[in-house]
């Protein structure tokens, strides 16, 4: 593109608080023909809340204290959230030894002799732990589009606590407008296939990658290329930046962490997911300026 059409749209994209980082940033924009979103924190507000605790054999406040003790060691949203949970439920806070943090799984640590795990079904079969009981109340949570968590205590599956993470209001109408210009949407998450298809559904889109560990994000956009896709990743997470960096245009969210921004070439400080087709259109303005 010539200097005068960068310049062009490097400020319209400024106005609105789209900022190409260079201008291959912008010119690369044009080209691009499908889109990853990564889930949680992306498509959704990143703020997830518990909405329902499920138990079998232990009353529900020992259990969120059993599994705050774990959670209060961890940095993981859920983590957090499950914390200010069982906080307002008036849990007692217990003191947890030996955390250890199981990427893209979940966590585990020692409270009051007790072993607890906390995570996904993956962790749960990891760990030989069967689901028993639990098992059809967590499948059905997970397909109401809630994050489930299984809580074992000492090998045994004692409960269930499910979160839920609200859509960006834009988040829809994002996704519609990159549709409707022939753009192909994929949504990309390390949460678990029901919950991510279920959201997927609801923000229109068809194409979902579930289960993902986090080292494996950049892998699954290399694959995309590698069927000839021109992909751009967006993403707000630490998980993220390495699928950011790979793609052929990595965009982050602006109230994303500061690796994601530092590695995207392009960056939404409005947060808001109805920014991506806008810098696609402006890509794509600015190459038509220059033929
Ligand atoms: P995401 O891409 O959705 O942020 P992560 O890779 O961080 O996902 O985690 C994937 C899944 O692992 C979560 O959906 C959750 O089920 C489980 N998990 C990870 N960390 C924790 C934790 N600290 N507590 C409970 N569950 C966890
Ligand atoms: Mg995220």
């Amino acid at each position: 593109a010539t200097p005068t059409a960068i310049m062009v749209g490097t400020g319209l994209g400024a106005k609105r608080g789209v900022l190409f980082k260079n201008a291959s940033a912008l010119e690369a924009s044009a080209r691009i023909d499908t889109v990853v979103m990564d889930k949680t924190g992306t498509l959704t507000k990143g703020e997830p809340a518990v909405t329902d605790v499920i138990v079998d054999g232990i009353d529900d406040v020992d259990l969120l204290a059993l599994v705050s003790a774990v959670e209060r060691e961890s940095e993981h949203p859920l983590a957090r959230a499950i914390v200010s949970h069982a906080t307002s439920a008036g849990a007692p806070v217990l003191t947890a030894t030996g955390f250890r943090n199981v990427p893209g799984r979940g966590a585990t640590a020692t409270v009051d002799g007790r072993r607890v795990l906390v995570g996904n079904r993956r962790l749960m079969a990891d760990e030989g732990v069967e689901l028993g009981n639990l098992a059809a109340r967590r499948d059905e949570l997970a397909a109401s589009g809630r994050t489930a968590v299984v809580v074992a205590v000492d090998g045994r599956a004692a409960g269930v606590v499910a979160l839920a993470d609200a859509a960006r209001d834009t988040s829809s109408a994002a996704v519609a407008a990159m549709r409707g210009s022939g753009i192909q949407v994929v949504m990309l998450t390390g949460d678990n296939e029901a919950t991510a298809r279920r959201i997927a559904d609801q923000l229109g889109i068809d194409t979902v990658i579930a289960e993902v560990l986090p080292g494996d994000k950049a892998a699954r956009v290399a694959e995309l290329q590698a069927s000839g896709r021109r992909v751009a990743m967006v993403g707000d997470g630490v998980n993220d930046a390495p699928a950011l960096a790979r793609a052929d245009i990595g965009i982050a969210i602006g109230a994303g962490t500061d690796v994601a921004i530092e590695t995207a070439d392009i960056v939404l400080m409005r947060s808001d997911p109805l920014d991506v087709p806008v810098a696609l259109r402006i890509g794509k303005g600015t190459l038509r300026k220059m033929r």
